[in-house]
């Protein structure tokens, strides 16, 4: 009870200090509804991306009837990976980036929850359809973690009530992926990871989801298939809470 009525005289003082308001509606957020937009904003624009995609690497695709659903560079073989499949809550477009960049560069973890409670289902049945061992985040190098003060991934999927295994470690910082193009990601994210040494009988022969926030040109996440592979695990699959539908030149 104390508890509650405190939280409820923080979010007060908040709401006077800091007002903010929907970014879509510029409606004022009270108390509880902090989360860059309103409840029925929220609903109307974040919600599972549900039109047609590449089925290698998930870019949305207008499709003609009986065409492949192949994207451009798919088709040319231009990408291989080592995962067998991706899917996504989202684009990485309107509110839903405009949450992403908020949790992670204005360190908003109300929002990071957020987005964790709005996939939780979607990702729960994506688990549990493609029969998932383990989901194993996205690590943080320690330089990067001390920054953030927060690794993304874990939050989200504590949030979504999703448990995971903390099973990869990222040695070497690298340049920022942001910053490159397709070429030099690859090669950025090469040897940044490896599997931790402790799980790799638990994970041996068993069937893993890759987690991270957004999906671009796959570098990281196929980087790190690969370490998983090669310590024996039988299947891996990608899950994001975003698709980037700019892709990397
Ligand atoms: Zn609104
Ligand atoms: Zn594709």
């Amino acid at each position: 009870m104390k508890d509650n009525l405190l939280n409820f005289l923080k979010d007060c003082l908040l709401d006077v200090l800091s007002p903010e308001y929907c970014a879509v509606c510029g409606k004022f957020l009270i108390g509880k509804h902090r989360k860059i937009a309103c409840e029925e904003c929220w609903k109307i624009h974040v919600k599972p991306f549900s039109g047609k995609r590449c089925i290698l690497c998930g870019y949305p695709l207008n499709l003609a009837p009986g065409s492949e659903p192949l994207c451009r560079d798919c088709l040319e073989k231009k990408k291989k990976f080592s995962f067998s499949g991706i899917s996504y809550f989202g684009l990485y477009s309107g509110l839903l980036e405009i949450a992403i960049k908020v949790f992670k560069i204005g360190k908003r973890r109300d929002i990071g929850e957020e987005i964790g409670k709005t996939i939780s289902i979607h990702f729960k049945n994506f688990i549990s359809r493609n029969r998932i061992d383990f989901v194993i985040p996205v690590p943080l190098h320690i330089d990067e973690l001390k920054i953030r003060g927060f690794n993304q991934c874990h939050l989200i999927l504590s949030a979504a009530d999703i448990s995971f295994i903390d099973g990869v470690e990222k040695k070497y910082k690298g340049k920022k992926q942001a910053l490159l193009s397709k070429e030099e990601r690859r090669e950025n994210v090469k040897g940044l990871f490896s599997v931790k040494r402790e799980i790799v009988s638990k994970i041996k022969g068993k069937r893993l989801c890759i987690f991270d926030d957004i999906f671009t040109t796959g570098s990281t996440v196929n980087e790190i298939a690969k370490e998983l592979i090669k310590a024996g695990v039988d299947t891996i699959y990608v899950y994001t809470v975003a698709r980037s539908i700019k892709e990397a030149k």
